[in-house]
């Protein structure tokens, strides 16, 4: 406790001016280029009308589509996958493909699966080649997942059951060996001055991302801002709150596990043109190839939003996350995860590149590690 401030040493110590405060000792994260372990890069898939969730016959097989999630893959998955099993089982089939192994592949299959169906997964790539496995990984069901002015009018309340429904099933997965889920504390830091907002694609045009957060205020913890006392951080304002979190390695992991542990399939495959499903000889299939299926479906409504991670080596002693001039940061227990996110969602928009950017990632972690320089308590504990 040598050596801090008045700023922030009452609430690192866990104690406000006015007793004990809500905010636990933070251990301070280390922010250095030098831990850097890997870059990674995705592209999220959006569809300003929202996920395709249709249904089609293709090569004579019955296809129920269940791609395009945007920023809100995993968040939005369980609940996705719920109605596309439901529309899969529909005809009375037991026997179904499912197309993908990320997310939605993933849960598609173990629902069908978990509702007596014999279940195939044919795949490209499987954890951790899909996207899916570059995910964040934070709860995010509104993250680039439609156009507010391009979805059917019963888009929002569709969203909310699949919100729901995942939240609660995701619940079930807090506290399990390898913490598949769980909660952390979340400080979003404003200063007086805010960091300016970063250019996107000189070509993206203006979309008008769809923010459904409010219909979910009675399900998920409230934030809050906390008074000056308790503020640990050397900036003017800070919100404070508590959001669930996917260790995607550990949940991509345990829902393959359960997946083949309950009877499902895995076969390495690539499709080139819708006509290849004509190969399988299951006559549903659940089609969950993501980014993919703008190649394979020719689905131009597909646009890139490309988003990279810096993955710093593991703090296990870290448990909060923290958002600060738009970079965002979150403890993972296979890494700490660092996020230029650009101050806007148009960061990334209609970039289909996936090279890593070495100097993306050194600013945003300097970033971070300037606002640590601020906390003389930093070396506490
Ligand atoms: C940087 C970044 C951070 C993100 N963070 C979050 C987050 O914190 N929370 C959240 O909810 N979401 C997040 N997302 C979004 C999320 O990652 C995606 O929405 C999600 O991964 C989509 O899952 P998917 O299963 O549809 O696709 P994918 O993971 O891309 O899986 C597609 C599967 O289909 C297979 N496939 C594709 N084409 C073919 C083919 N032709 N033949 C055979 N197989 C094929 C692939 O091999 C793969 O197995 C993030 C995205 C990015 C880019």
């Amino acid at each position: 406790m040598m050596g801090l401030s008045s700023l922030g040493a009452a609430s690192l110590v866990g104690c406000s001016a006015t007793g004990t405060s809500s905010i636990p000792p933070l251990a301070p994260l280390r922010m250095q280029a030098e831990r850097i372990t890997r870059i990674t890069v995705c592209l999220r898939p959006f569809r300003a009308a929202g996920p395709r969730l249709d249904v089609e016959t293709v090569a004579n097989k019955r296809v129920v589509h269940n791609y395009g999630h945007g920023g809100s893959g995993w968040s939005l998955a369980w609940g996705s996958s719920t109605i596309a099993a439901r529309r899969a089982l529909e005809g009375g089939t037991r026997n179904i493909a499912v197309i993908g192994c990320g997310a939605l592949g993933l849960t598609s299959a173990l629902l069908l699966r978990r509702a007596g169906a014999r279940v195939t997964i044919y795949t490209q790539e499987r954890t951790p080649q899909t996207r899916s496995a570059r995910a964040t990984g934070t709860w995010s069901p509104d993250s680039r997942i439609a156009a507010a002015d391009k979805v059917a009018p019963d888009f929002p309340a569709l969203w909310e059951e699949m919100a729901r429904t995942s939240y609660g099933i995701y619940q079930t997965y807090v506290g399990l060996p390898g913490e598949p889920v769980s909660w952390s504390d979340r400080f979003v830091l404003l200063d007086n001055a805010p960091a300016p907002v970063e250019p996107s694609t000189p070509q993206a045009e203006a979309v008008h991302f769809a923010g459904y957060g409010g219909r979910l205020l009675d399900m998920v913890p409230r934030y809050r801002e906390l008074s000056a006392a308790e503020n640990p951080f050397p900036v003017a304002r800070v919100r404070h709150g508590t959001s669930m979190q996917f260790n995607v390695a550990a949940l991509a992991h345990q829902l393959t596990t359960d997946f083949l542990l309950e009877g499902g399939r895995i076969e390495t495959m690539t499709f080139h043109t819708p006509a290849d499903l004509g190969r399988l000889r299951e006559p549903v299939v659940v089609n969950c190839t993501g980014y993919g299926a703008r190649a394979l479906w020719k689905d131009e409504t597909i646009t890139p939003v490309r988003g990279q991670i810096t993955w710093l080596a593991p703090q296990p002693e870290v448990r909060y996350g923290l958002y600060y001039h738009h970079v965002s940061v979150l403890p993972r227990p296979d890494g700490i995860v660092v996020q230029q996110t650009g101050g806007s969602e148009m960061f990334g928009y209609g970039i289909a590149d996936e090279t890593p950017d070495r100097r993306e990632a050194e600013t945003a972690i300097a970033t971070i590690a300037e606002l640590y320089a601020r906390m003389p308590g930093r070396t506490l504990r």
